[in-house]
């Protein structure tokens, strides 16, 4: 169990997606915007300074500012309500790719905590 803050979600978002793609070529473009290159998008992920940087400077530098499909790389919803929050608790294992995971609000966590000590 651990807290996740958007902040770490944005920083994190930076770091998996210049994993994910770091062996697309330099010159080879973007899937989602064919006007833009890998090696363009890398360039500017990485002149962002990941303390200060907003989640549309993150979907500005890998193109995804136009698609609405890939738009979650930063997000911090709670599974449980949706609600975009600034701090979560991520509960379960954090395997490779499958999401054996949770990301619970305060509130939900609260509700969860009632229903196991309701008398
Ligand atoms: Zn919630």
């Amino acid at each position: 169990m651990r807290i996740i803050t958007a902040r770490g979600a944005i920083k994190n978002a930076i770091a998996s997606w210049l994993d994910q793609y770091r062996h697309d070529a330099e010159s080879a473009p973007l899937h989602w915007k064919r006007d833009k290159t890998f090696g363009q998008a890398r360039a500017e992920l990485r002149t962002l300074d990941a303390e200060t940087c907003s989640e549309s400077d993150f979907n500005r530098a890998t193109g995804l500012d136009s698609t609405a499909s890939y738009s979650s790389w930063c997000s911090n919803t709670c599974d449980e309500c949706g609600e975009h929050r600034d701090e979560v608790v991520r509960i379960g294992q954090e395997p490779d790719y499958d999401a054996r995971w949770q990301d619970l609000c305060d509130g939900c966590l609260r509700k969860a905590l009632a229903m196991v000590t309701a008398p």
